[in-house]
């Protein structure tokens, strides 16, 4: 019996996979062409996708000339945009990043390196502006990032799913990739259907695959023939805790604090959700294994990080809430490294897109990061 062939296989339903599914469905190339998402678990966006800040970052931090900085600037543009032409629920609410007198210098390097990256729109703001702005907050400066804002990321996943959906590409959960073997002509992908006991095999063709497997591209990478496994970097965990705080918010803005030295993280900050409730976190910490389980035993810890930005902190208003998993390319202590896109085309297999350490900020990138792929799909 023939095989069911897809012009396109992309692996994953995360944000990455559904902003691919949707932008090369609206390309003039791929736009007749037959191409499948497909997932493990039973819906879209279970694992990294759903467990984020949910900020659309301004493109402050990355290495100048980094994917980071290059595709945060666009993908910004392009999600505030998308938000506004589908009615996804997102608010500009601006960015604090505070600090004190002793450490002014590092604030200016920031303003730097963002003005390197084309972010020119920051604005000083000293303890008597920011007292205006934000009266619980304590520092004695500021920096005023007015693009950054927050995203239901939950909405804009299934605004990518239905318009790609709309567009005649096909969803297919509850489908575990296991093998991906080269064809006379692409691929062949083997998987496992429905999970469990009841599990059935399902092969397919492909002309091209694209691996957006967030925390396992490493390992689904490990499992494609021709995909030059030695090439396959190591993926490190780093595990971010949140706690919700049981009050009315006490910021309007989110408020940051400058980021951590080794940039494994941005610092214990606030932000807020679309409904109004502040969030703090996350932290960063390297873990061997999968586990979203936040210990209340880090209270205090959080509570005297917060402090030092909102002395007015309540440690028994903080309830542990969800945590995250970034899919580090740096192992602890190593210098932060920039998102990997990789065609393997001249590495002698064409049509294999891989994608590793799509970390933060990988919500707001996500529609620069789809155009990428199709630019090198076509
Ligand atoms: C703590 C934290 C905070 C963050 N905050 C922000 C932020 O505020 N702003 C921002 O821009 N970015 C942020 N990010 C980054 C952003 O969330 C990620 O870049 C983005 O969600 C990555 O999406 P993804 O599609 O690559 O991964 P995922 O969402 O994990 O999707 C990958 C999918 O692949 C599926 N899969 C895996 N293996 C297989 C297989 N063999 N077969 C079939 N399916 C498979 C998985 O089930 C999963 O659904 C944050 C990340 C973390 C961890």
């Amino acid at each position: 019996m023939a095989l069911d062939r897809f012009d396109v296989c992309i692996a994953g339903a995360g944000v990455i996979g559904l902003a691919i599914a949707l932008q090369l469905s609206n390309s003039r190339r791929f736009s007749n062409k037959a191409i499948v998402v497909v997932e493990r678990e039973a819906g879209f966006g279970q694992h990294i996708s759903s467990r984020n800040s949910e900020v659309i970052h301004a493109g402050i931090y990355y290495a100048a000339d980094s994917l980071k900085a290059r595709l945060c600037l666009r993908g910004k543009r392009l999600l505030y945009e998308h938000c506004q032409r589908h009615g996804v629920g997102c608010r500009q609410l601006g960015k604090l990043i505070v600090a004190g007198k002793s450490v002014i210098n590092e604030l200016e390097a920031l303003q730097a390196k963002a003005a390197c990256n084309g972010v020119d729109d920051l604005q000083w703001l000293d303890r008597r502006q920011l007292q205006q702005r934000e009266p619980a907050v304590e520092a004695d400066y500021a920096l005023l990032s007015p693009s950054t804002g927050i995203i239901d990321s939950h909405a804009y996943m299934q605004s990518l799913l239905h318009l790609a959906q709309n567009n005649g590409v096909e969803f297919a959960p509850r489908t575990e990739i296991k093998a991906v073997s080269r064809a006379s002509q692409g691929f062949i992908v083997d998987t496992r259907i429905g999970g469990g006991n009841n599990s059935e095999a399902y092969q397919f063709g492909c002309e091209s695959f694209v691996n957006c497997a967030g925390l396992d591209a490493g390992s689904l990478a490990r499992k494609i023939e021709g995909g030059k496994q030695q090439t396959v970097p190591e993926i490190h965990l780093c595990k971010g805790d949140y706690f919700s705080y049981s009050a009315a918010s006490p910021f309007g803005s989110l408020v940051y604090p400058l980021p951590e030295k080794n940039t494994q993280g941005l610092s214990i900050h606030s932000t807020l959700d679309m409904a109004g409730q502040v969030r703090f976190g996350p932290d960063s910490e390297y873990v061997d294994e999968r586990n979203y389980d936040v210990s209340p035993s880090k209270r205090e810890i959080f509570a005297a990080a917060i402090a030092t930005y909102f002395p007015a902190i309540s440690a028994e208003k903080l309830q542990p809430a969800y945590s995250g998993i970034r899919p580090k390319l740096a192992a602890r202590g190593e210098p932060a490294a920039d998102f990997i896109i990789e065609n393997y085309e001249k590495k002698g297999t064409p049509g294999l897109i891989q994608l590793f350490g799509i970390e933060s900020p990988g919500l707001t990138a996500s529609l620069a990061i789809a155009d990428e792929v199709v630019q090198l799909l076509s």
